[in-house]
């Protein structure tokens, strides 16, 4: 039997545990993860691309977890009633190929990007940082928030999206929380003395979001929303003036906003900050830049915190996914133990 989080247990693990704890856990994982990255098995996601959007798998192990998401990316989704985005995932035992736990992994998703997110700004933004600003206010944009607020204390939101119904819905999920938001009505008013600028925006087409001229010396950019061919957010000039850190540069530099530079565009491995082996931020003016896409081994590290999390509870449940015949080679008898096959 494999473990199992369906959708309904996923949402009631987030209620129980809270989103703020759970990613701030997470953030654990992922630094633990992050830090042995040169253990891992790594690999472009595999992508399946249509004009409409994309469907891709994203394996990773470390020799002893093996671990993938299937995942879309559907940009035109929310018109026609569907997600943006959607997933599933599974963790599986190297030793004999088993799958040990398979789970829901769109909200999982929504907490895996937000808490890369927001531990890779804990080590990037200034410090002193207190104001966020949000362009895109879809599915990810509370978690983000959340994700922020739980690692670096952000509580100050200034939020811009195209669709006023988007910020509207952001506002009413957030400000229960105790969240302090401005509504803006250009990216120009969002990014006015903000220290943190996330861009979660979803379009597939090479857009710009955000002008050079919009962003302030000392700025930390969380770029989330760019993570697909021809599929960008940022005006190219802006990755002139940042140092760019990434995740997996192999993937980064088909997906990411350094798809709009050439091989040799200069850029930090994230992991190598954790390290130590790469340093971070180098001063309070300098611009730092999370070209975010998402990568497999932070989706593992998803997989096993909500694993760990809720282990022993009736959050999991089994579900008989692997044929196992009591003789491994008479695979047959399954089928007929059940009735006679003509
Ligand atoms: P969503 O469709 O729910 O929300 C996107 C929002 O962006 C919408 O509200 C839309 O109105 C807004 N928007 C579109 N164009 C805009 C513009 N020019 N200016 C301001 N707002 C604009 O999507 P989502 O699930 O929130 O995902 C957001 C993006 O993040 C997508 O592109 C998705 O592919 C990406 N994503 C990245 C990662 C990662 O790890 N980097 C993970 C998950 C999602």
């Amino acid at each position: 039997m494999t473990a199992f989080v369906d959708v309904a247990n996923m949402a009631r693990w987030i209620q129980r545990d809270g989103v703020e704890n759970i990613i701030t856990r997470m953030a654990e994982y992922l630094e633990k993860d992050f830090a042995r990255w040169e253990s891992y098995d790594k690999i472009p996601r595999v992508a399946s691309h249509t004009p409409f959007g994309v469907i891709e798998l994203m394996p990773t192990s470390d020799g002893q977890t093996y671990s993938f998401k299937y995942v879309n990316g559907h940009p035109s989704n929310p018109a026609r009633g569907y997600q943006t985005v959607t997933a599933f995932g599974v963790l599986a035992d190297v030793d004999n190929g088993y799958p040990t736990f398979l789970a829901e992994m769109t909200l999982l998703t929504a907490l895996r990007t937000a808490a890369t997110s927001a531990m890779v700004a804990k080590h990037l933004a200034r410090p002193d940082s207190i104001t966020m600003a949000m362009i895109g206010t879809g599915s990810q944009g509370e978690f983000q928030a959340l994700g922020f607020r739980g690692l670096l204390g952000i509580n100050t939101l200034r939020v811009y999206d195209i669709d006023p119904k988007a910020m509207d819905k952001l506002e009413r999920n957030l400000k229960p929380l105790g969240f302090q938001i401005t509504v803006c009505d250009s990216v120009d008013e969002a990014v006015d003395g903000a220290d943190i600028i996330t861009t979660c925006t979803a379009d597939k087409a090479q857009n710009t979001i955000l002008h050079d001229a919009q962003v302030r010396p000392g700025v930390h950019l969380n770029a989330v929303g760019g993570d697909c061919p021809g599929k960008t957010e940022l005006d190219p000039a802006i990755l002139d003036r940042s140092t760019v850190f990434v995740e997996f540069p192999p993937q980064t530099r088909i997906e990411g906003e350094i798809q709009q530079k050439p091989d040799d565009f200069p850029m930090v491995e994230f992991w190598q900050v954790l390290t130590g082996a790469a340093p971070g931020r180098r001063s309070a003016e300098e611009i730092t830049l999370f070209d975010s896409v998402g990568f497999a081994i932070a989706d593992g590290s998803a997989l096993k915190c909500l694993r760990d999390m809720t282990a022993g509870s009736d959050l999991q449940t089994e579900i008989d996914l692997i044929a196992e015949p009591e003789d491994p080679k008479d695979l047959f008898s399954l089928v007929t133990a059940l009735s006679p096959v003509s």
